[in-house]
């Protein structure tokens, strides 16, 4: 199954309130405490990066970044997809071409993660007939599909898996690199894109390196990077 059946323990009743409940809490204790910082906030951004990363609700990214509200400028969607430019004037596109315009961002990361849905989905697109949405819009994946079926001799779906999760990244790194607001920018220097795997089970991030071209465990002075050499 790509998307395997949830077995919720909670009626749909008990996980409002809980959300609700969460919400009070918020609101009553942990606004109060960081009253500044949401007064900073109130009328104006200034994210340190852009965080493009898959729907899966298993991925936090403030919480994996230790950042604060106001630091990340998160767009998700199932599989970490960003559309080539085009292709499609949907959410991804118009939130790169703001972020990197209206907002100056300089850094975007693009981050996908283990055990990914939308990953097994590629691999089994049989399992998306009642989907067609999800189908449609994961044939932005099947460059990567097609890169680990032509050249990975890999033995077992964990490996085609992580193998085919890291190909995505790279893939929609590529995408991103059609954008022209990201194009014209990566010329000349003044921003910086990253390709990032998230493990859910043991918390490690690996990074795509472009100059080694591969991917390095993000736990070095050293940050791997994926941006080009900059010509202007
Ligand atoms: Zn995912």
């Amino acid at each position: 199954m790509p998307f395997k059946d949830q077995t919720h323990t909670e009626s749909a009743e008990e996980a409002l309130k809980h959300i609700v409940d969460g919400f009070r809490h918020f609101h009553q204790e942990v606004f109060p405490e960081q009253q500044a910082l949401f007064k900073k906030l109130a009328t104006a951004q200034t994210p340190r990066a852009m965080f493009i990363t898959c729907a899966d609700s298993r991925i936090s990214p403030e919480l994996i970044t230790n950042s604060s509200p106001g630091d990340l400028f998160v767009t998700r969607n199932v599989g970490n997809v960003v559309p080539p430019y085009g292709q499609m004037n949907g959410g991804v596109s118009t939130a790169i071409e703001y972020a990197v315009t209206a907002l100056g961002i300089k850094h975007i990361i693009v981050c996908g993660h283990s055990d990914c849905g939308a990953m097994r989905a590629v691999l089994n697109p049989d399992s998306l007939e009642k989907m067609p949405t999800v189908k449609a819009w994961l044939r932005h994946a099947e460059v990567a599909k097609t890169v680990v079926h032509d050249n990975c001799s890999c033995g077992t779906e964990v490996e085609t898996m992580g193998v085919l999760t890291e190909e995505n990244v790279i893939a929609q790194l590529q995408h991103l690199r059609t954008h022209p607001s990201v194009a014209s920018r990566l010329a000349s220097g003044q921003l910086f894109i990253h390709g990032w795997v998230y493990n859910i089970e043991t918390s490690e991030i690996k990074a795509y390196d472009a100059s080694e071209d591969r991917f390095l465990p993000l736990d070095g002075a050293q940050v791997p990077s994926a941006t080009p050499k900059g010509r202007f």
